[in-house]
């Protein structure tokens, strides 16, 4: 027997495996191809030929797959017994409908079941850099805390199953425009002959401005106290608008300039020009 069980051992799912391994704790693996295993087996992992056996062999398992999809696909097919009693920690990416479903099915199989979203690189993995949000029993979260703190530092959305995966889809969409953003501001530096390091590094150190931002944002917006500006909306919307004349003056695509000069304007037409920049979000539905 061991102490934990890892399904999946893909770039995030091999960290995870890693993690536990160099902090002593006995672990089994899956993995659909099995080649994956070979340098965490050497470290002192156990393999199991089928989720089935890997399942058997631990109280706790984490699954770190490419979808819910997968897992469902994986768990499906297992006799109810092979699942009773145990408990089953997904830390696979999804939408809070996919864990609801997954809720349900670990309910029909009598498992208890947590539901995490990695906040972090798999190099973070096992380091205070990495977060995991974590929703489901509290109950079931004390009993597997100390495993889990193996990881990361475990920010605990709350009982509801689906909250961390909520959680997890709400930063996504915010990076998504943290990526779509950095790219398009290179393709600015590359227009005007700027080393694309350097404006990296200005990001970079741009960086805690804009968690102060987030947090300050955030408190605006659930007060609704948008009264009192540091900058405006339109300041913030002038400057933006601007940036589709520079694209038209440089040759670059329109796209993106115009994406955020519009979402501006219409914020400035509505007449919340003179309100805070987070103002932003009356005009976003
Ligand atoms: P990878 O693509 O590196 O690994 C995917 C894993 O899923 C592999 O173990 C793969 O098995 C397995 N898999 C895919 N399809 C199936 C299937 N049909 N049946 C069985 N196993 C399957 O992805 P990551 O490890 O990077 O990501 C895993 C999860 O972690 C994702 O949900 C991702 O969003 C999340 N995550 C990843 C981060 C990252 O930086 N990488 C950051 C935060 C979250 P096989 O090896 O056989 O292909």
């Amino acid at each position: 027997m061991s102490e934990v069980t890892v399904m999946g051992l893909g770039e995030m799912g091999s960290a995870i495996a890693r993690a536990f391994i160099d902090k002593g704790l006995k672990t089994t693996l899956w993995n659909r191809t099995k080649s994956k295993a070979s340098n965490l087996i050497e470290r002192g992992a156990i393999y199991a030929e089928t989720p089935g056996q890997a399942l058997k062999m631990s109280p706790v398992t984490v699954i770190c797959l490419s979808s819910y999809e997968d897992t469902n696909h994986i768990l499906k097919d297992l006799s109810p017994g092979e699942l009773e009693g145990k408990t089953i920690i997904q830390l696979t990416s999804g939408i809070p409908s996919d864990v609801r479903k997954l809720s349900n099915l670990m309910d029909g199989f009598g498992a208890k079941y947590l539901d995490g979203a990695i906040l972090a690189w798999p190099r973070q993995m096992g380091t205070d850099e990495a977060v995991i949000c974590l929703s489901g029993s509290s109950q079931v979260l004390k009993g597997n805390e100390d495993t889990l703190k193996k990881l990361a530092t475990l920010n605990y959305v709350g009982e509801d199953i689906s909250k961390a995966s909520a959680l997890f889809s709400a930063v996504l969409g915010y990076l998504s425009y943290h990526w779509i953003g950095f790219c398009h501001g290179v393709r600015i530096c590359e227009s005007e002959g700027i080393d694309v390091s350097l404006y990296g590094k200005v990001i970079s150190e741009l960086a805690p401005v804009l968690g102060v931002d987030s947090v300050h944002m955030s408190k605006v917006i659930s007060e609704g106290k948008f009264h009192n500006p540091e900058s405006t909306l339109k300041t913030a919307g002038t400057d933006i608008i601007r940036l589709v004349d520079h694209a038209k003056d440089t040759g670059l695509s329109l796209e993106m300039a115009e994406f955020a000069a519009r979402i501006f304007k219409r914020g400035i037409d509505q007449g919340h020009g003179a309100e805070e920049h987070a103002a932003i979000i009356k005009v976003m539905v």
